[in-house]
């Protein structure tokens, strides 16, 4: 596959060990975009299976999903060494990647965790404290999805609140997936009612589910 040998982030790729496309149910309606691999996925080849991934497994067990029945990806494929920031160049060259996994999984809703996934894949530069918990129904490519931007788990392992705000939007995913696939793109009308749609807001778990221990968590 051309991604796996892909020298379009010259520093990148002499600083990789794999590139990290992705992984999970090619099926699935549910997707996840993070930011980057880090060190763990970068020698695994694998996406989110550091401490913010089991951090993610755990929250998707708590809505009765598991990591095999959703896809998972990430704004860049290839780690940032020292996990940097993206860049915006890296953000750009990789992009074209991205958008081509979501037009084959073809997912329904899009959760984008964190502020690298939600600015690009929304196209603003609203803030994840801001846009996090609000469905929207956007064009990407020749489709419409429900992008549903969420805290970065990363951000969620050291800041209890973050974690706790973080759950509370998970909490509504399943009320968000049961929702009509949205209008096929081109159709304003119908995308204009899709995106009108009230979605349901459950109350959150009275219990405290059995929280990661944070501080026994690294970041990556
Ligand atoms: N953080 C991300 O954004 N992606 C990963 O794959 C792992 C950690």
């Amino acid at each position: 596959m051309e991604a796996r040998r892909c020298t379009r982030c010259a520093g990148l790729a002499a600083s990789r060990t794999t590139v990290v496309f992705g992984a999970g149910n090619a099926d699935a309606e549910l997707m996840f975009v993070g930011e980057a691999p880090g060190a763990n996925e970068d020698l695994q080849g694998l996406p989110f299976v550091g401490a913010a991934g089991k951090l993610l497994e755990q929250l998707l067990g708590e809505i009765g999903l598991s990591r095999a029945e959703v896809f998972i990806a990430n704004v860049l494929k290839c780690r940032p060494p020292g996990n940097r920031d993206p860049q915006p160049g890296e953000i750009e060259n990789c992009r074209p990647y991205l958008l081509r996994q979501i037009e084959l999984i073809a997912p329904r809703v899009i959760c984008t965790l964190g502020n690298f996934a939600t600015k690009l894949l929304r196209g603003d530069a609203a803030g994840i404290t801001r846009v996090h918990g609000t469905p929207e129904v956007r064009t990407l490519g020749t489709r419409s999805v429900r992008l549903y931007p969420l805290f970065h788990p990363a951000a969620a392992l050291y800041t209890p609140s973050t974690l706790e705000t973080l759950r509370e939007d998970f909490q509504r995913l399943p009320a968000i997936l049961a929702l009509p696939a949205p209008a096929p793109a081109g159709d304003p009308a119908a995308a204009a009612e899709a995106e009108a749609e009230p979605v349901p807001v459950p109350e959150p778990p009275r219990v405290a589910p059995s929280a990661p221990a944070t501080e026994q968590l690294g970041l990556f």
